[in-house]
C-alpha cells in the first residue's frame, strides 16, 4: 500500500499486557511517536514466561470465582524453536555466555525466555511506561475515542480517555475443556494443562492425555517419566490408531479420541481399546478471551474465531483505533494443499506417525511485524482500504476456509502461510521481510519435532541455517562479538 499524504500524527495509545506483545508493541508506538501506556495486571513484564509453580485453584479453570494464574507455564518447559529465530529482529536471543546463571541452549528452558524478554524491556526503557500491578477490567469506544478503565491491586479504579487502544492480552490462559461423553461419573482427577506444573503428583498412575499438539506431545512424555502408562488420546488421527510414538517410552500410546468414560473408572477409546485411568489432563488448548472489551456486540467470538478481523489485526468498523496484535498462532495439520489468504496453503501430513502437531511459529516476530503495522496506520504514514474493502476481504477468507472445510476455530491458525502473512504485512508498512534462514529453521525445526519429538532440542542437521543467522546479527552489527563466538561455544 502507498504511503499516506496526511500528516503523521501522534496518537495517545493504551496497550492492554506486558508480554513479548505488548512490550514490542509499546517499542514500535514510542518510535513511531505516539505516547503510551502499557497496563499490566502482574507484578512485571513477560506475560506467560513469569513461570508460577502454583496453579489455579480449579485445576479446570471452570470456576468463574477462582483467582487467575495467568501463566500456563511447566517445570520442564524449553522453547520448541531454535533461539535465534525466536527473538525480536534487531535484539536477537543469542545466549549471553557472559552470565552463568543463563541458559545457553540453542532451546532453552522458559527462565532463559523471561531473561531475555526482560533485557529486551531494559534496553529499550519500556518499564517506563508500563502500570504495573494495574488490571484493564472495561474498554469502550466513546466519542471517536476509547475510555479504559483500570483497576490497581489496592482496587483503584480509574477511567481514562486514549485516542486508541491496542489489545495484547494474550491468549494461552482461557482453558477449552473437550467434552467427553459419561465424563460427569468418572471418578478420576481432571486437570487442564494450564494448570500442570511438574509430574510429581501421577506418580505410578495410568494417565490420560487428550490432545496431541505443543503442550499435550511435551507434557504426555514429561508425565512419562513417572508415570506406570501415559495414554495419548489425539481427535486427529484416524478412528483405529494405536501406536507407540516414536522414542524410548515403552509406556506411552496413542490412540484416537476417546468414546466414553465410565464410573468404574475405564476410559474407552473410539479403536476399541478401555484402560483404567487414575487421571486425565486436558491439553485441547484455550480460547480467545477479552472479558474487557465493549464494543456494543460489533465483535464477538463464535467457536474461537474472532469476528471480525482485518489480517487479524484490525476490526474493520472500529479500525485503526482498536487492534490486536499477537492472536494468529502456527499449526500443521492434515494434508491438504490449498488457497487461503490468496497463498499456498499447506496443510502438512504425518499421518506415517498419527501425529498431528501444532508449532509454534515466529511468534515474537509476528507481534513486531504487526506491531509496526499498528504504529504506523495510527500516525497516518499508511492507510488501511475503507471499511467496505476490508470486511470484504473477511468475507473472502471465511468463504475460502468453509469450502475447504476447514474449521471456524482453525480461523487464526496460520500453517505454512506464516511467513506469507507477515512479509504481505511487512510490504504494507515498508518494513524489512522475515529472513531467509529464520523461516527455514522454523521448516526443518518442524520436521526434526516430528521425526525425533524426544530430541529435536538437543540434536540438529541445521548448523548451516544457525551460521547463517549469526552471520546475518554480524552483518546488521546485532552482536558484538564475531559469529564464531557463538557457534563454536554453544550447544
Ligand atoms: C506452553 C506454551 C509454550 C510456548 N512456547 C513457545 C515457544 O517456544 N516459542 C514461542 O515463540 N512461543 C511460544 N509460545 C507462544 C507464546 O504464547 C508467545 O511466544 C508469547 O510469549 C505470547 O506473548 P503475548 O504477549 O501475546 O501474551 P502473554 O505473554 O500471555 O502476555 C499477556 C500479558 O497481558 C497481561 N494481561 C492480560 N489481561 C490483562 C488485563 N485485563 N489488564 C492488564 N494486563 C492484562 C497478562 O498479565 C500478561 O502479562 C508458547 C505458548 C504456550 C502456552
Amino acid at each position: 500500500m502507498a504511503p499516506a499524504q496526511n500528516p503523521i500524527s501522534s496518537q495517545h495509545v493504551a496497550v492492554i499486557g506486558a508480554g513479548a506483545a505488548g512490550l514490542v508493541t509499546a517499542r514500535e508506538l514510542r518510535r513511531e511517536g505516539h505516547t503510551v501506556v502499557v497496563f499490566e495486571r502482574e507484578k512485571q513484564v513477560g506475560g506467560l514466561w513469569i513461570y508460577s509453580p502454583k496453579a489455579e485453584s480449579d485445576p479446570l479453570s471452570l470456576d468463574p470465582t477462582r483467582s487467575i494464574v495467568h501463566s500456563s507455564v511447566y517445570e520442564s518447559l524449553r522453547t520448541n524453536l531454535p533461539r535465534e529465530c525466536m527473538g525480536f529482529t534487531d535484539f536477537p536471543f543469542v545466549p549471553r555466555f557472559d552470565d552463568e546463571s543463563r541458559d545457553s541452549r540453542r532451546y532453552p528452558s522458559h527462565m532463559e525466555v523471561l531473561a531475555y524478554l526482560q533485557d529486551f524491556a531494559r534496553e529499550f526503557n519500556l518499564e517506563e511506561m508500563v502500570r504495573f500491578e494495574t488490571e484493564v477490567v472495561r474498554v469502550e469506544p466513546v466519542k471517536g475515542k476509547w475510555k479504559v478503565r483500570s483497576k490497581t491491586s489496592g482496587d483503584i479504579s480509574e477511567d481514562e480517555i486514549f485516542d486508541a487502544v491496542v489489545v495484547c492480552n494474550g491468549h494461552y490462559t482461557e482453558p477449552n475443556i473437550a467434552h467427553i461423553p459419561g465424563i460427569k461419573l468418572w471418578p478420576g482427577k481432571q486437570i487442564h494443562s494450564h494448570n500442570y506444573r511438574v509430574p510429581d503428583p501421577f506418580e505410578s498412575e495410568v494417565v490420560v492425555v487428550i490432545g496431541n499438539f505443543a503442550s499435550g506431545a511435551d507434557i504426555s512424555r514429561d508425565i512419562a517419566k513417572v508415570a506406570k502408562e501415559v495414554h495419548i488420546a489425539s481427535r486427529a488421527s484416524e478412528r483405529d490408531t494405536y501406536v507407540k510414538p516414536p522414542g524410548p517410552r515403552n509406556n506411552l500410546w496413542v490412540h484416537s479420541e476417546i468414546d466414553t468414560a465410565n464410573e468404574d473408572g475405564s476410559i474407552v477409546f473410539k479403536n476399541g481399546k478401555v484402560i483404567h485411568a487414575d487421571s486425565i489432563v486436558y491439553c485441547t488448548g484455550y480460547k480467545y478471551y477479552f472479558p474487557f472489551l465493549d464494543t456494543n456486540g460489533y465483535m464477538s467470538i463464535d467457536e474461537n474465531r474472532v469476528e471480525h478481523l482485518y489480517k487479524h489485526v484490525f476490526p474493520p468498523a472500529l479500525a485503526p483505533t482498536l487492534s490486536f496484535v499477537g492472536l494468529p498462532a502456527m499449526v500443521s495439520l492434515s494434508s491438504k494443499i490449498d488457497t487461503y489468504w490468496g497463498f499456498e496453503f499447506t496443510y502438512h501430513l504425518c499421518s506415517d506417525l498419527f501425529f498431528i502437531y501444532f508449532y509454534q511459529g515466529i511468534q515474537f516476530v509476528m507481534f513486531e511485524i504487526q506491531s509496526k503495522w499498528v504504529a504506523a496506520v495510527l500516525s497516518g504514514r499508511f492507510t488501511l482500504p475503507s471499511q467496505d474493502k476490508m470486511m470484504e476481504d473477511i468475507t473472502t477468507t471465511y468463504a475460502t476456509l468453509d469450502a475447504l472445510g476447514i474449521p471456524k476455530r482453525y480461523t487464526h491458525k496460520l500453517g505454512k502461510v506464516q511467513c506469507e502473512y507477515l512479509n504481505w504485512i511487512a510490504e504494507e508498512c515498508d518494513c524489512p521481510l522475515v529472513e531467509h534462514w529464520r523461516n527455514q529453521e522454523i521448516v526443518r525445526g518442524y520436521q526434526r519435532l516430528v521425526s525425533h519429538p524426544e530430541t529435536y532440542r538437543d540434536e540438529w542437521d541445521d548448523d548451516d541455517l544457525k551460521e547463517e543467522a549469526y552471520r546475518d546479527f554480524a552483518t546488521k552489527k546485532l552482536i558484538s562479538f564475531h559469529p564464531s563466538y557463538f557457534l563454536e561455544s554453544s550447544i
